[in-house]
């Protein structure tokens, strides 16, 4: 069935779901939703963004938040846990709001729509980048892609057949240049980096596109959102030796507790790359909470250091005319979405 036929269909579903009150039952206090976000960005800012499926609008990021609050209570991953651990009486089902990379478009975008809704979310930062200003991996190899892209450099052109890249162009040429590179090894993938910058000549990542500062991330944490780790360096870490794996796990709780001047709890595997290997660091790094990107709701039986998330992209809230709808949102996040819930 083609895309917007099965959103059709999709939305006709939610739509009964929602009307005869079935959702509205299976949102229940034992089951923890938890969403994730990337960007927020406005739309001629997500247009020239590499990787647009990151991003939701600040228009867009109001409207989810309008409409799962009266169904939910809505909050940081910390409370939201603490909630589903011991449910008030009374209370809607808790549903935590979650940012990955805390890009600076969080403190620009993302936190004046979240104190218009009076709500409060989790930020996870990639410590290392932060303290260094450096930016993430995935985006200095999408900007130099989507550049080297658009000005047709012929070096570029090789560069694509040396790595049996297929040169197709357009928007999804760094998507899928991003991840080829994430079945690299961690030199490798440097590697890449570093002979795509070489050629873009040293335009990289815009001032607009750069991570949060320590002193940002402090008044997000004044204001009461919580602020937990995205490792070091975004690494994927099941790559990763024991030693350097601390490191990302341990360290980065160290370095952001001391730069925030408090205790950090909840731990967002990168890239949602998890193992046992993995959760057992972090679990004995002394975090309550990790989240990975595995899709689906939380029930008593999940693991808290492997928690499942919703991406949370707008285009999956749009039935098949493009118009965003109520009901094929909460049935999104209902958990028995069959799309929503795979991976
Ligand atoms: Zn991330």
């Amino acid at each position: 069935m083609a895309r917007g036929a099965k959103r059709i269909v999709s939305a006709g579903i939610a739509r009964f779901l929602h009307a005869t009150g079935w959702l509205a039952r299976s949102r229940t206090p034992d089951r923890l939703t938890i969403l994730t976000f990337h960007r927020v960005l406005p739309e001629e800012r997500r247009q020239g963004y590499p990787l647009p499926g990151l991003v939701v609008t600040p228009e867009e990021l109001s409207w989810i938040l309008g409409r799962l609050s009266p169904h939910y209570t809505c909050g940081p991953l910390e409370q939201s846990f603490d909630r589903w651990c011991a449910p008030v009486p009374g209370a809607t089902p808790p549903l935590a709001i979650t940012f990955d990379d805390c890009t600076a478009d969080g403190h620009q975008y993302a936190r004046p729509v979240l104190a218009a809704h009076d709500i409060r979310a989790s930020f996870f930062a990639p410590a290392g980048l932060i303290e260094a200003g450096d930016a993430l991996w995935h985006d200095r190899l999408g900007f130099a892609v989507s550049l080297l892209a658009a000005c047709g450099d012929a070096g570029f052109d090789r560069w694509l057949e040396v790595n049996r890249l297929s040169p197709d162009p357009g928007a999804a040429l760094a998507h899928r240049v991003v991840v080829a590179a994430k079945s690299e090894t961690p030199a490798r993938r440097d590697a890449w980096i570093r002979e795509l910058e070489t050629l873009a000549q040293g335009r990289g990542v815009p001032e607009w596109a750069r991570l949060m500062t320590w002193q940002e991330l402090r008044e997000l944490s004044g204001e009461g959102h919580e602020i937990g780790s995205h490792s070091m360096s975004h690494e994927l870490l099941p790559q990763l030796a024991r030693e350097a794996l601390r490191d990302e796990v341990e360290g980065s709780r160290i370095l952001i507790a001391d730069r925030i001047g408090r205790p950090i709890d909840s731990f967002c595997y990168p890239n949602g790359d998890e193992s046992d290997g993995v959760a057992d660091a972090v679990r004995r790094a002394g975090y309550r909470v990790g989240v990975t990107t595995r899709g689906g709701i939380n029930e008593r039986a999940t693991d808290p250091l492997r928690l499942h998330r919703f991406d949370m992209q707008f285009d999956y809230v749009t039935d098949g005319f493009g118009a965003p709808s109520d009901a094929l949102l909460l049935f999104r996040v209902s958990g028995h979405h069959p799309a929503a819930s795979a991976g």
